[in-house]
């Protein structure tokens, strides 16, 4: 499996160091492009407003929460052509091993997959508790 691209890294830009050696980590098992990392309060409340997000108070404002989508690329192996899913067992595949990375790195995180009123697939943040 190929690393993170360009593009990604750009997207983590500002994004807590735990939480991309998870993204990093994850990668190397599943197939995902970063599609959001740090958040203006312009953006949020935006998103807000068109009933994209139920918060003012995002992860993603403070560095602590990615959303990543899952890539099917062109057949060659690498990311560089391929078209984004939204098929929900994909992101339960990539729920499981963005777990099981956080597991391997020792960063305690939360799924958006795993709330109950707002499931959030591609959403991914640090742990509240850990990371206050
Ligand atoms: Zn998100």
């Amino acid at each position: 499996m190929v690393a993170l691209l360009p593009r990604d890294h750009a997207r983590l830009a500002g994004v807590h160091r735990d939480l991309v050696r998870v993204v990093e980590r994850a990668r190397q098992s599943v197939p995902f492009i970063v599609t959001e990392g740090v958040r203006s309060r312009e953006r949020q409340a935006r998103l807000v407003a068109i009933g994209a997000s139920r918060t003012l108070h995002s992860r993603h404002l403070t560095g602590h929460a990615v959303d990543l989508a899952y890539w099917l690329d062109d057949g060659d192996g690498s990311v560089e052509q391929g078209e984004i899913r939204w098929d929900w067992p994909l992101y339960e595949q990539l729920g499981a091993a963005m777990k099981a990375a956080a597991k391997e790195v020792g960063v305690p995180i939360a799924w958006g997959g795993d709330w109950p009123s707002f499931r959030d697939g591609p959403h991914f943040e640090l742990d509240r508790e850990a990371y206050p």
